[in-house]
């Protein structure tokens, strides 16, 4: 009850620090955690980096919320360890070698400044190499946030099997399915994240992933943005091995709450006159994240494909999109000649396009936040998934779930036509109704988990529960 937070004094002794990864995919559902667990009585410092404080540019994002319902949570920021004006959308190695090397030292600084105001608790990204580390120099009870699937958790988890069994880290990987994961169903290794796909696994985030999957096995407990419903086996699995709580859907679903908090790195265009000239279920919007590239040659494409289908659009393209400087990658005249049928714009609340009557579709690279939004919005869902967890969560979206199509059959190819014809396929296609049935089926589930007795809120009180017990 976020208008009610002094309901909730009996935890007030718990004072937790989030520490989100700083990418938009990670500081979003970390900032509605932080309001959920502020609304819970729980004290909470929400960590930004310098430079996503920045970039957000409105001082402390908690301000709003603060005084609207009075909630304890304080707001703190730390050096990523790369100067401000360093690009690190264009040179995403040298941003994640900063997380890996660097940040950890600025993180334990800032611990250390703020244990004297009560923290006991810290809740950090699953994502960092270092938090059981820092959590017990300090003598804190240490959190794993998750905010991807249980699925894509659970397979990173069990890495050392996958090797054991020749699915990963080696030249000739086997490509039969996977089916010794413990309560996840087989699984076709090219539906698996895309990291675990790759046979040079010297990369950055390969050693970010290696760390951090020793590190989370240390920590006192695992949330994740997922709910029970979708994926009771894998988690049932998972909980044999360490506290793992379900308590998703962590989006910003009342907007009337999350108004006041903007989490969005990019200035965001307003096109909400723009829909309300559109008809109900008639635009397709169209978005590819906050952190992957997509290839000039894909993006022509998906462009050329788009005219072709003749739908109304609105396209999110990045300044950053083509992984180079070019400022505009689309064809030549491919706005002009889209005319009053379609909008291109750098940024948006994508929560608030979602919500709009007039979307009927949602082209997506499949980031878990855009599935779970869509699916609170009722949007099904065309799925192009780029790399990463994303990878896995379309097969959960088309072939398990069923609330959503493949913009292309085959993963290394992309054609206009194609494109042209699926997105007809998803907005005036035969099968469009049993995808929006099955969409509606699902967002029951994730209301249903968020109800005071539903499986979500269920595991939050536990979760509380269990910091209250540990903390003393
Ligand atoms: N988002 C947004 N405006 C946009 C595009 C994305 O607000 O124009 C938000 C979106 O609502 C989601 C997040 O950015 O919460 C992207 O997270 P996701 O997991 O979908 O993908 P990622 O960016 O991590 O690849």
């Amino acid at each position: 009850d976020v208008k009610n937070p002094n309901k909730h004094h009996k935890h007030h002794r718990l004072h937790a620090l989030l520490i989100p990864y700083p990418f938009q995919g990670h500081v979003n559902p970390f900032v509605h955690l932080a309001i959920k667990l502020a609304s819970q009585g729980i004290t909470v410092t929400f960590v930004n980096t310098h430079y996503n404080h920045h970039q957000i540019n409105s001082g402390d994002i908690f301000a709003g919320v603060r005084s609207e319902s009075g909630l304890d949570i304080r707001y703190a920021t730390v050096s990523d360890g790369l100067p401000l004006g360093f690009d690190r959308s264009l040179n995403h190695d040298q941003y994640q070698s900063a997380l890996l090397h660097v940040f950890s030292a600025h993180v334990e600084e800032l611990v250390e400044s703020l244990v004297g105001e009560g923290v006991n608790v810290m809740i950090a990204d699953t994502f960092f190499v270092w938090p059981s580390v820092v959590a017990r120099k300090f003598g804190l009870v240490c959190v794993s946030f998750w905010t991807e699937a249980a699925l894509v958790f659970s397979l990173y988890y069990h890495m050392d099997l996958l090797r054991i069994h020749g699915h990963f880290g080696a030249q000739e990987t086997r490509r039969d399915l996977i089916d010794y994961i413990p309560g996840v169903e087989a699984i076709n290794p090219k539906d698996t994240a895309s990291y675990l796909q790759e046979t040079d696994i010297s990369s950055v985030v390969h050693q970010i992933i290696f760390k951090a999957f020793e590190d989370v096995k240390k920590v006192d407990f695992v949330l994740c943005n997922t709910i029970h419903q979708f994926e009771s086996k894998t988690i049932h699995a998972l909980n044999s091995k360490i506290p793992f709580y379900a308590i998703g859907p962590i989006i910003p679903f009342n907007l009337k709450t999350g108004s006041s908090v903007t989490t969005s790195l990019w200035s965001e265009s307003d096109c909400t006159q723009w829909l309300n000239t559109k008809p109900a279920g008639s635009v397709l919007y169209i978005s590819f994240g906050s952190y992957a590239h997509v290839t000039k040659k894909d993006l022509v494409e998906i462009a050329h494909g788009i005219s072709l289908s003749r739908v109304n659009f609105v396209w999110v393209v990045r300044p950053d999109i083509v992984s180079s400087d070019e400022t505009n990658p689309l064809p030549a005249g491919f706005e002009s000649e889209a005319g009053d049928r379609g909008i291109v714009i750098p940024w948006c609340c994508q929560m608030t396009v979602l919500s709009h009557p007039s979307i009927g579709g949602f082209l997506t690279h499949c980031g878990w936040n855009s599935i779970l939004e869509s699916i609170w919005c009722e949007v099904p869902l065309l799925c192009f998934p780029l790399l990463t967890d994303q990878v896995t969560n379309r097969k959960l979206v088309v072939d398990d779930w069923k609330i959503g199509m493949n913009l292309c059959e085959d993963r290394g190819f992309v054609g206009r036509d194609e494109v042209k014809m699926s997105i007809g396929r998803l907005m005036r296609g035969e099968s469009r109704e049993g995808v929006r049935g099955a969409i509606g089926r699902v967002k029951m589930s994730l209301e249903g988990a968020l109800k005071c007795r539903g499986s979500s809120g269920e595991n939050l009180g536990l979760f509380v529960d269990g910091l209250v017990a540990k903390v003393g």
